[in-house]
């Protein structure tokens, strides 16, 4: 089969022949539909030698967003049938912990010393002709949704939900929350808030085109995400800090950003994948404001967003490719130019 490889460090990705895997006891095989490219794939594929080889195997099939049709059973596999469209929950866990016991495998306290990894992130992914599910737990079913344009809800939807969840309490009427990076899971950050929340919601975002983008797709102000953005925030809300931030770049110049807006009892929310400080204490943030750092979602969160995906209040921006043309989407990816996410169609 296709499958498309992260082969040698600073490289693009190729397109490969590699064998067409076979599921083990409890294993699972999909005929892949989708695959979503992510911003942290990118990131992964920067890191240098020493930090690549630390964590990941080379070569490596991408693809951490993932939905195919159920292809083959491996022994004992009772839970799902042939032929069934299913979405890829992608954090996987051991199942057994504390938090696995809660659907919430994407903190399970096991995962790395049992070297469990998210597909695409430590071992083969979804970027190919098939790949294999390790357990019928971690598929969801998609029932009619289209696998092309829901697949990146698996992560773009999943992990911007999981973040705004923490926030809803908060969020209520009058509330404004900002979203810094308007790409694949910002645009989807600005339907959920609006979806779920009657706050005001904010994009701010350095390229024109993702500033419309987060317009269209329901933001009430689309800023340019610089010095000038507290301001142009005042005028328009009348405050000058806000409710809740979801930082979905994460670099120090957006957490600053973030702390200028930061109020009594705001939430930052750190999701882009990084390091930046961050000055907290009563004597050096607003009293009772939050900083977190959340992880993607839980089980039961992404059957919640493929609910919202069936009700039509959601809806991801897809540019598609072939796998032949796959590496194209990460070039883009990587360029900037991408309106909303890269799913490659194997
Ligand atoms: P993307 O490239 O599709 O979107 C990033 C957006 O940020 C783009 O619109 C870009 O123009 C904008 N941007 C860049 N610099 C900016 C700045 N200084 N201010 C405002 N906007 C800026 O990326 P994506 O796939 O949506 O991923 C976003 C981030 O989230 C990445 O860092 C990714 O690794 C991370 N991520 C984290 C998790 C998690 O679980 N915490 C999960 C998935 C992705
Ligand atoms: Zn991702
Ligand atoms: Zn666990």
């Amino acid at each position: 089969m296709k499958a498309l490889q992260y082969v040698e460090i600073g490289q693009p990705p190729q397109v490969r022949d590699v064998p067409t895997p076979e599921p083990g006891p409890g294993q699972v095989r999909l005929r892949v539909t989708a695959a979503g490219a992510c911003h942290s794939d990118s990131f992964v594929m920067g890191l240098d030698e020493e930090q690549y080889r630390a964590n990941y195997p080379l070569p490596m099939t991408l693809g951490h967003e993932g939905a195919g049709i159920v292809d083959k059973l491996g022994e004992g596999v009772t839970e799902v049938a042939i032929g069934d469209s299913v979405a890829v929950y992608g954090p996987w866990g051991c199942g057994r912990c504390y938090q696995c016991a809660q659907g919430k495998e994407n903190y399970c306290e096991r995962a790395a010393e049992l070297g469990i990894t998210p597909p695409g992130l430590g071992h083969d992914g979804s970027m190919a002709e098939y790949m294999i599910v390790d357990s019928p737990r971690f598929l969801v079913p998609l029932g009619d949704l289209d696998p092309a344009e829901n697949v990146a809800l698996t992560d773009a939807g999943l992990t911007p939900y999981h973040a705004i969840k923490g926030s809803l309490p908060k969020l209520v009427a009058g509330s404004t929350a900002v979203v810094i990076g308007a790409g694949g899971l910002g645009h989807v950050a600005v339907q959920l808030l609006r979806a779920l929340t009657p706050a005001t919601v904010i994009a701010l975002d350095i390229s024109d085109a993702k500033l419309e983008l987060a317009k269209e797709v329901g933001a009430h102000h689309a800023f340019r995400s610089d010095d000038s953005a507290p301001e142009a925030i005042r005028s328009a809300t009348g405050a000058g800090t806000v409710t809740a931030i979801f930082d979905f770049v994460g670099n120090q110049a957006t957490a600053d950003l973030g702390a200028k807006l930061r109020g009594v009892e705001t939430d930052q929310v750190l999701v882009g994948v990084g390091v930046a400080d961050v000055t907290m204490g009563t004597l050096g943030s607003p009293y009772d404001a939050t900083v977190r750092a959340p992880y993607w979602g839980s089980r039961p969160e992404l059957m919640d967003v493929l609910a919202l995906a069936h009700s039509g209040r959601v809806s991801v921006e897809t540019e598609t490719f072939s796998l032949d043309d796959s590496p194209e989407a990460y070039h883009r990816l990587h360029e900037g130019t991408l309106r909303g996410r890269a799913v490659v169609t194997p």
